[in-house]
């Protein structure tokens, strides 16, 4: 299997583990500790314009226990398709950092 994937917590590529998971593989990061989902069967067709040059990003999961303690991050696989999610997906390649999740947990931003 080829691996041209990588953390998206810290960039790692070496050190991951993939699990099975029914139909779908988390991979967690040995480094960070981070703990992201893929679907190895995924068909990536963008539900807007149809084009299939869709891009993977990793979204970072709302963590919804409140607390102090570091909860382990996770993350799912997002497919951006280049034209519909242009400023999005931009926005991810220049930080190089995962997606924020969709729900916000407060409107800090606005
Ligand atoms: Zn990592
Ligand atoms: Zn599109």
């Amino acid at each position: 299997m080829s691996t041209d994937i990588c953390c998206p917590a810290c960039g790692e590529r070496d050190d991951l583990r993939g699990e099975r998971r029914d139909a779908l593989i988390a991979l967690v990061c040995q480094v960070c500790d981070a703990e992201w989902v893929r679907d190895p069967a995924a068909r990536p067709t963008c539900d807007r314009c149809g084009g299939d040059d869709m891009r993977e990003a990793a979204q970072a999961l709302v963590e919804k226990s409140r607390g102090t303690q570091l909860s382990i991050q996770s993350f799912r696989q997002v497919w951006l398709c280049p034209s519909c999610d242009s400023e999005r997906y931009d926005k991810y390649k220049v930080s190089n950092r995962p997606l924020p999740p969709d729900e916000l947990p407060t409107e800090s931003e606005f």
